[in-house]
């Protein structure tokens, strides 16, 4: 192995020289203590090396041992319920390794060398594959079933020998005979993580990835492969949202990245996610999840790495043919830590200290997305959707990373911190967010829900419009300035904010809204809004309009949200109740109000 020699260190920050034999990126060890780094910038035979680990006690002289090997992630069986640092390293197991303060140097295998897996093959012997195609599968937890392909970087050939049940990850189960001669072909496979892995072919979204919470199905949805991104302040409510995307996101395989958001922060999750349970299967959440936690006592460096461990992991089921979600919590730390490391690179600071290519490395990242034909002659279909949080120190959008951010991401959750502040929760702006996936899945919404839900939706949006606009009226000139039929939208746009958009994830019921559920509530909504219309068209001028809005029935409209699934026909009834008792209030009814 060669080695390098240590000429200067600056926190995560090492330079060596005698670095010639090493490339950009390149992973290597760091002094006798054997700390793990990758090589960032090369000039001549100098190198700069982001450490992943504490430098203290580190100094010039020491040796720089250079692994020829980029910083790659362990792909195979056992990633899933898995906890990893950023450099995926198993949490748990360097706890057992090396108590409960992560010592430098340890080496720990990502996937657990001694386990067993039973192989299960698709293919026999004599069969001609192809890289991406899979070979056999391995039950990986109760709800996730592990395809094996044949690697990425393999050449085509003829399965020479294949062989089922239980083997450890590093075992050959299957060899392969090609042209360039025979590869050894193992449950385990190396990918470097700043590569986006290949696929034949990028397709435009169409599926919206639904959440089952209501403010983003229906009014701001991410398609299945799409981006999207939550900027908020502190308190607003972002953790919260992306948890319900882990919990209730109809993906198979989620991928969670906390980049060490606050000191505690990711320790609440590692607390949490393992209690939780996957709504449909009743298992619990972790047996689709993989979780990467950068905790408090790691340095910034590492959650430099934890986006692309997470991304490339998560690429690798994409790759299996499923619909994959990855939610980063906080992209805004990660940028951080780009900005350190480029200030003691020195190199010339952008916006805010940010290094000028912090855009293009946001760029690279939400690129990694999408729905893809995956490789291998069985065309899968699989997707990667990526969500990003971002916490913009004050709130205010207008810093770097925000702005970086919407750009190029397609959906913008705007929380807006006067309505978390008001206990409106999601506290999701109606008025700031927006998708730009309506188009792309208006025809699934049409085809599966109904005709009427792309009119339905648009129809909410404008009276939550002309709702802000009214206000401002009101504010200046008070509510009698207003017609009847404007009184009647400030009703409507309560009752959607009240009933439909805010929605509490922490009750049972209201947690979660499939999407029959969201259309029968916003059908309820407007028909009423539709009803008092007709009876004030065709009402005297002494119409009681405090009558009109407080009708019994608009109590049952507002409880909706708490009616569980099974039970939705209600709403029918409920929508007869609409009608019969909006419509004795048009004129010639009006003997029967006493
Ligand atoms: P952030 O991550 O933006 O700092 P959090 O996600 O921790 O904010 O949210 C702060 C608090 O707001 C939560 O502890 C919770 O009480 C409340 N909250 C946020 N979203 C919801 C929601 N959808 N339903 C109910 N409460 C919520």
């Amino acid at each position: 192995m060669d080695v390098g020699r240590i000429v200067k260190v600056s926190g995560p920050l090492v330079v060596a020289d005698k670095m010639g034999a090493a490339r950009m990126y390149d992973m290597v060890r760091v002094s006798e203590a054997r700390l793990m780094g990758e090589i960032v910038e090369l000039r001549g035979d100098q190198a700069s090396i982001q450490v992943y680990e504490e430098t203290g006690g580190i100094g010039p002289g020491e040796p720089v041992y250079i692994t020829g090997e980029p910083l790659s992630v362990e792909l195979g069986p056992g990633m899933i319920e898995s906890f990893f640092d950023g450099v995926q390293r198993p949490l748990d197991g360097i706890k057992a390794k090396a108590g409960d303060y992560i010592t430098r140097g340890v080496e720990i295998p990502a996937l657990d060398r001694e386990r067993k897996w039973d192989f299960n093959p698709t293919v026999q012997e004599g069969d001609q594959v192809q890289a991406g195609d899979i070979i056999g599968t391995i039950q990986e937890t109760t709800i996730v079933e592990h395809r094996l392909m044949v690697p990425a970087n393999y050449p085509a050939g003829t399965i020479k020998e294949i062989k089922s049940g239980e083997s450890t990850v590093t075992d050959v189960i299957a060899k392969l005979e090609t042209d360039d001669g025979d590869y050894d072909i193992t449950m385990l496979q190396r990918w470097p993580v700043r590569k986006g892995r290949p696929y034949k072919e990028k397709m435009g979204p169409h599926i919206p990835l639904i959440t089952g919470q209501r403010i983003l199905d229906t009014f701001f949805p991410v398609a299945k492969g799409g981006t999207a991104c939550i900027p908020g302040p502190f308190g607003s409510g972002k953790t919260v949202t992306q948890h319900q995307l882990a919990k209730w996101a109809d993906a198979e395989i989620v991928v969670y990245i906390g980049c060490g958001e606050r000191g505690n922060e990711m320790t609440d999750v590692l607390l949490e996610f393992p209690e939780l349970q996957d709504p449909k299967s009743g298992e619990p959440l972790m047996k689709r999840t993989v979780l990467i936690a950068n905790t408090s006592n790691m340095p910034v460096a590492a959650r430099e790495a934890s986006i692309y461990t997470g991304i490339t992991i998560a690429e690798y089921f994409r790759d299996m043919g499923y619909s994959v979600a990855l939610m980063a919590d906080s992209t805004s730390r990660w940028a951080e830590a780009l900005r350190e490391m480029s200030g003691r690179l020195e190199e010339m600071p952008g916006e805010e200290g940010y290094p000028a290519y912090l855009g293009s490395r946001l760029a690279d990242f939400y690129e990694r997305s999408g729905r893809t034909v995956c490789l291998g002659n069985a065309d899968r279909e699989g997707a990667l959707t990526l969500v990003g949080a971002v916490s913009p120190p004050g709130g205010d959008l207008s810093e770097p990373v925000s702005q970086g951010t919407l750009r190029i991401v397609k959906v913008f959750w705007g929380l807006d911190a006067s309505l978390a502040y008001r206990r409106h929760f999601p506290a999701i702006s109606w008025l700031l967010s927006y998708s730009l996936y309506l188009d792309n899945v208006a025809p699934y919404f049409r085809e599966t829900i109904g005709e009427q839900w792309n009119e339905m939706r648009r129809e909410a949006m404008r009276l939550l419009q002309e709702e802000s606009e009214l206000e401002e009226i009101v504010r200046l000139v008070g509510i009698d300035a207003l017609s009847a039929k404007e009184r009647l939208v400030l009703e409507t746009s309560k009752s959607l904010r009240e009933d439909f958009l805010h929605q509490n994830a922490m009750h049972e019921i209201d947690t979660y809204s499939s999407l029959e559920k969201q259309f029968a509530m916003m059908d309820l909504i407007l028909t009423y809004h539709h009803e008092a219309g007709a009876v004030i068209e065709k009402a005297e001028i002494d119409l009681d309009l405090e009558q009109l809005f407080s009708l019994p029935v608009r109590e049952r409209i507002a409880r909706a949200r708490y009616m569980p699934e099974e039970k939705i026909k209600e709403m029918e009834d409920i929508k007869r109740e609409i009608k019969e008792q909006v419509a004795p209030l048009a004129g010639e009814g009006g003997e029967e109000d006493a």
